[in-house]
C-alpha cells in the first residue's frame, strides 16, 4: 500500500514527462519531411480553437493531430501544418473548446440502454403530454405489443391531472388511446406504476383483487382500479408483462439487448462520453460486450466493474479478467460490491439517526464479512474494489475493510486505487483516510443538484454543511475525486452533473453546500484524468497528450470561462473516438 497522497500532480510527474518528450521529437522530426505525405501526416487535424488539454506539460494549445487511433501532436495553427497533407481531413473548430472525451466515472450501459427502449416520460409536462407520446407510440406499434415507459410524475404536472383521485391520474383517457395494447409505466421514483385497461385485463386485476402485503392499488368512489399501483402493486401488471417476454425467444431476447447496447452508445456519444464506467456487469453482459467489439458495432470504450455472487467469484474473476480489449475497448479487473442503501428512502447507512426519522439509521446491506471477503479476493487477483457507500457509516466501514486488507497484504495492495462509489456522506474525520489509503472517492455532481434539495430533510443543517458532498474537502486533501452521474438514475450527460461540482445551483436557486465547490479546472480534471487514474487508464486516456488515445470532444462553448448560468447550454458538437468522429451535431 501506498501512503502518498494520489494527487493529479503526483501522476503527472510520473506518467506525463516521457509524452511532453515524444512531442518534442515527433515535431523535430516533422520539420525534415516535404511535401507528400509521410508517417508523419496526420489522419485527421482539429485547428483554430482552444485545446485545454489537461497535461500540465502543455495545458493549452491550438492544433491537434490524430493519426490512427492515437494524438500524433498537440501545438499552435502553424505548427500543426508540418502534419497536414493531402489525405488530411481537417476540422475547423472555428475557436471552440476541444477537451479530452468525457469519462462516465460511474454508470450503468444496460440499464441506460434499457431506458432508451422505453418512453422516456421525464420531459411531460402535463397528462396530456404522457397520453401524446404513448399515442404515437401505440401508432408505430403492432397490436398486442406492450408500451413500456418511466419517469412521470403527477405532481410536476401543470394542469393538475383532472379527473384524480388521491392527486393521481385515472387511465380512461390513457386507455382511449391505446384500446389494443397493453400499456404499463413507471413513476419517476420507481415506486408507482400506470396501466391502461389492456394490461389491467391480462393481468387479471378487477375491482375485486386484493392490495398485495406492502402495496397499494388505488381505487375510485366506485371502488374500480384507477390504473396506479403503489410499492408492491405494480408487480401484479409487471408480471403480466413478464409474462409476454417468456415468450419471447432467446435470439429475440439477445436481439434486444444488443439493440439496448448500441442505444445507449449513441446515447452517450451524442453527450461527449468516449469511455463508460460501468459500475456492475454479469458474466453474460461481458460476453455480449466482446461480441459487440468483435463485430465493430461497440466503440465506446467500456470499463466494467463484474458483479457477482461471492461463492463464484474466486472461478469468475480470472475467467472474465480483461485488459484493452479489441484495441483499448474492454478492461474488466475491478468488482462491484455494496455495503448501504440510498438516502432518498433513508436506506443509507448513517452514524447518527435521520433527522426525519429518528430511531433510524439507515443499514448496512451486505455482510461486513462478505466485503472482507471480496477485498481479500480481489487482492490475490490483481481486481480493483469499487465498493457502494452513501452514508457516513457505510463510508467509515468500508476504509475500516480497505485498511485491514491493506495492512494484512501489503505487497498486493502496492497502488491498487480502491474505489468508494458515491462517498456522498462521510465524516470529516474519515476524509483524510481516502487520502492515506489512496482510495479514489467516485462521486457524482448531480446528486448535488437533484438530491440536495431534500438532503438537509434526512440530515439536518449542519450535518448537510459538514459532511454531504465534499468535493472541496477531499481535493484539498490529496483525495482523487472523479465524477460520473449513476446513469439511467441521472442523464448520461456530463455537463449537468460538471456543473454540479463547479456551481451546484439547485432548481430552487439554492447551492446545497456553497464551500465544497471545485474550480472549473479540477471540474474538467474529475471527468477525465481523474477518472482514468481511477481505472488505472491514465497512461492512455484523460489528457490530449502526443501518444495517448484520440479521444476529444468539441463543444459548443468554453464551460471554462462563460459565467455560471450559461454552462447548462453547453452542446456537444463532435465527438472523436480512437481518431473517429463518432457523432457530429446536426443543425443550430
Ligand atoms: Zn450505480
Amino acid at each position: 500500500m501506498s501512503l502518498q497522497r494520489h494527487s493529479f500532480f503526483g501522476i503527472r510527474l510520473s506518467s506525463f514527462l516521457p509524452s511532453a518528450a515524444s512531442a518534442t521529437l515527433a515535431l523535430a522530426v516533422s520539420a525534415c519531411t516535404t511535401a507528400g505525405d509521410t508517417e508523419d501526416t496526420a489522419d485527421l487535424v482539429l485547428r483554430g480553437g482552444r485545446v485545454v488539454t489537461v497535461d500540465a506539460a502543455l495545458p493549452e494549445a491550438q492544433a491537434i493531430a490524430i493519426r490512427g487511433d492515437r494524438i500524433l501532436f498537440v501545438g499552435s495553427d502553424s505548427e500543426v501544418d508540418a502534419y497536414t497533407g493531402r489525405g488530411t481531413e481537417v476540422i475547423d473548430l472555428a475557436g471552440r473548446l476541444a477537451i479530452p472525451g468525457f469519462i462516465e466515472g460511474h454508470g450503468h450501459l444496460m440499464g441506460l440502454g434499457q431506458s432508451r427502449l422505453q418512453l422516456d416520460l421525464m420531459a411531460t409536462a402535463s397528462y396530456q403530454d404522457l397520453i401524446d407520446l404513448v399515442a404515437e407510440a401505440v401508432a408505430g406499434a403492432q397490436p398486442g405489443e406492450w408500451i413500456v415507459g418511466r419517469g412521470w410524475h403527477q405532481s410536476k404536472w401543470d394542469p393538475a391531472p383532472d379527473p384524480s383521485v388521491r392527486g393521481f391520474q385515472t387511465h380512461d383517457a390513457l386507455s382511449e388511446v391505446s384500446p389494443d395494447n397493453p400499456v404499463f409505466l413507471r413513476h419517476a421514483s420507481g415506486h408507482a406504476s400506470f396501466a391502461n385497461a389492456m394490461a389491467m385485463e391480462l393481468a387479471g386485476v378487477t375491482a375485486d383483487t386484493p392490495d398485495p402485503d406492502g402495496g397499494e392499488i388505488i381505487r375510485d368512489e366506485a371502488g374500480q382500479p384507477t390504473g396506479i399501483f403503489v410499492e408492491t402493486a405494480s408487480a401484479l401488471v409487471g408480471a403480466a408483462y413478464g409474462a409476454s417476454r417468456d415468450s419471447m425467444t432467446t435470439e429475440d431476447l439477445q436481439a434486444e439487448r444488443m439493440r439496448a447496447l448500441l442505444l445507449a452508445q449513441e446515447e452517450a456519444f451524442s453527450k461527449g462520453v468516449t469511455s463508460f464506467q460501468d459500475a456492475g456487469v454479469g458474466v453474460q453482459t461481458l460476453e455480449m460486450y466482446r461480441k459487440a467489439i468483435d463485430d465493430g458495432d461497440l466503440k465506446l470504450r467500456v470499463w466494467a466493474m463484474v458483479s457477482a455472487s461471492l461463492p463464484n467469484l474466486a472461478e469468475v474473476l480470472p475467467a472474465v479478467r480483461e485488459v484493452g480489449y479489441g484495441e483499448s475497448r474492454l478492461t474488466v479487473r475491478a468488482i462491484k460490491a455494496y455495503s448501504d442503501g440510498a438516502l432518498g428512502p433513508r436506506g443509507a447507512w448513517l452514524l447518527d439517526p435521520y433527522d426525519d426519522d429518528p430511531g433510524n439509521t439507515g443499514h448496512n446491506t451486505v455482510p461486513l464479512e462478505d466485503i472482507e471477503a471480496v477485498v481479500r479476493l480481489a487482492l490475490q487477483h490483481e481486481y480493483q474494489v469499487c465498493t457502494h457507500a452513501i452514508g457516513d457509516r457505510a463510508n467509515q466501514a468500508v476504509l475500516d475493510i480497505y485498511a485491514a486488507a491493506f495492512a494484512e497484504m501489503p505487497d498486493a495492495a502496492e497502488d491498487v486505487r480502491f474505489r468508494i462509489e458515491h462517498s456522498q456522506i462521510v465524516d470529516p474525520l474519515d476524509v483524510p483516510r481516502f487520502a492515506d489509503l489512496g482510495v479514489v472517492a467516485a462521486m457524482q455532481g448531480i446528486h448535488a443538484i437533484s438530491d440536495g434539495p431534500w438532503t438537509p430533510d434526512r440530515l439536518g443543517e449542519q450535518r448537510t454543511l459538514n459532511r454531504a458532498f465534499q468535493f472541496r474537502g477531499f481535493i484539498d486533501a490529496g483525495v482523487t475525486v472523479m465524477n460520473g452521474t449513476d446513469t439511467p438514475v441521472e442523464d448520461v450527460n456530463p455537463i449537468p452533473s460538471y456543473y454540479g461540482t463547479v456551481v451546484g445551483r439547485m432548481n430552487n436557486g439554492e447551492v446545497l453546500n456553497p464551500n465544497q465547490l471545485m474550480t472549473r479546472m479540477e471540474g474538467l480534471e474529475a471527468y477525465t484524468i481523474n477518472a482514468a487514474y481511477g481505472a488505472h487508464e491514465e497512461f492512455s486516456k484523460g489528457s490530449i497528450t502526443p501518444g495517448k488515445l484520440a479521444d476529444i470532444v468539441i463543444l459548443s462553448q468554453d464551460i471554462l470561462e462563460i459565467p455560471d448560468d450559461q454552462i447548462l447550454d453547453t452542446r456537444v458538437d463532435v465527438t472523436i473516438v480512437g481518431g473517429e468522429v463518432v457523432f457530429t451535431r446536426q443543425g443550430g
